[in-house]
């Protein structure tokens, strides 16, 4: 378990910036969670923080039952080890091999030759590096780069994972193939994974709860599919627009409504298994009402799918009314976005 409670961190004096802004958070054993935010909303003095690089000015950071802005420096390191990290831009030894790079934390530990050579294969395996042991970092692609990342982070058998925009530098497949490999160590090892990330694609992906940061403050928490279904800052709203919004729904609209400039534009949420139900026909047959679809799309969370489509709906006003409190009723989530 990871605790945060009224976190502050300030840069310099006392006039100085507040990265962090009374930040209290608490992330669960074995959760994947994610922390996102645009650049400057103080993820990555977060991550510090929680890897204990940078100090709280006030608060506490409790990790594995030890508060680790009061412990000792000896204190602090045995922490430490229970958290590891991957980075964007991967750092590895550009003088090592793979299997150089993957043994070099379990070297500076002190584990023996053999126990090291032993546990550098099972990791090679374990991130599907196997046949590509010997090579340097320079003759491997990027996701290659990040698998070697991640299994010289897991040398030492860490409770935590913190990932600074570990798929950032990576194309969209690469990005999904790592994302994949992240969600089946969580899995297998039961470790707990802190992302962050200005994608919502990577936190859809797998990620089971977020937080949203803005101006060093958390303005929203809470499980995916929750806060897909009901985004309310209006940061979260831009984000979760960002993969429920397919690209092409503005010049839809717009065009929709130089076709047909009457009618009212409703979107509709679904959740869960109601994507899968027929709503729309019901609507239609026990309405009268003239439907056009302007839009859809569905998205895959960790927690469930999530369907978003765009309708306009023609009719007089009292039908669309009656047809908008069905839908309503039958537990989608309907909201105008354009009244005719
Ligand atoms: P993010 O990771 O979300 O981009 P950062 O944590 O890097 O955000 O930065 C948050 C704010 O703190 C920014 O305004 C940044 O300029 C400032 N900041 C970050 N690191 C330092 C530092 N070492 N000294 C002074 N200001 C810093």
């Amino acid at each position: 378990m990871i605790e945060l409670k009224d976190v502050n961190k300030r840069y310099g004096q006392k006039d100085g910036l507040l990265a962090v802004d009374g930040v209290t958070l608490s992330i669960g054993d074995g959760a994947i969670f994610g922390i996102i935010g645009y650049s400057g909303a103080g993820k990555s003095t977060l991550i510090r923080l929680l890897n204990g690089l940078e100090k709280p000015t006030s608060g506490t950071i409790t990790i594995a039952g030890r508060e680790i802005s009061s412990v000792s420096a000896k204190e602090l390191r045995k922490v430490r080890q229970k958290v590891s990290m991957i980075f964007q831009h991967f750092n590895l030894l550009w003088s090592r091999t793979v299997k150089g790079n993957i043994a070099f934390p379990l070297e500076i530990a002190g584990v023996p030759k053999a126990e090291r050579d032993r546990k550098v294969e099972e990791l090679i395996d374990l991130v599907g590096l196997r046949g590509r042991e010997n090579a340097y970092p320079s003759e491997l692609s990027g996701g290659q780069k990040q698998r070697v990342g991640i299994a010289r982070a897991l040398a030492n058998e860490p409770e935590v994972l913190l990932c600074d925009e570990a798929t950032s530098a990576l194309d969209p497949e690469t990005t999904d193939q790592i994302l994949d490999l992240l969600t089946d160590i969580n899995q297998r090892l039961g470790l707990t994974i802190v992302m962050i990330t200005h994608e919502m694609h990577v936190i859809r992906k797998i990620c089971h709860q977020v937080a949203v940061m803005e101006a060093g403050r958390v303005v929203e928490i809470g499980n995916v599919l929750d806060v897909f279904q009901q985004p309310k800052a209006a940061i979260t709203k831009r984000f979760v627009s960002q993969v429920t919004e397919p690209a092409g729904t503005e010049q839809a609209l717009a065009h929709v409504r130089q076709e047909v400039p009457d009618g009212t534009l409703v979107k509709l949420v679904f959740i869960g298994e109601r994507t899968e139900q027929p709503v729309l026909s019901s609507l239609i047959r026990s309405f009268q009402v003239d439907v056009n679809i302007v839009q859809g799309n569905i998205t895959h969370t960790q927690g469930g799918a999530y369907g978003t489509l765009i309708l306009q709906i023609l009719g007089n006003e009292t039908t669309v009314q009656e047809a908008i409190q069905y839908l309503h009723n039958e537990g989608v989530q309907a909201e105008v976005i354009v009244h005719d």
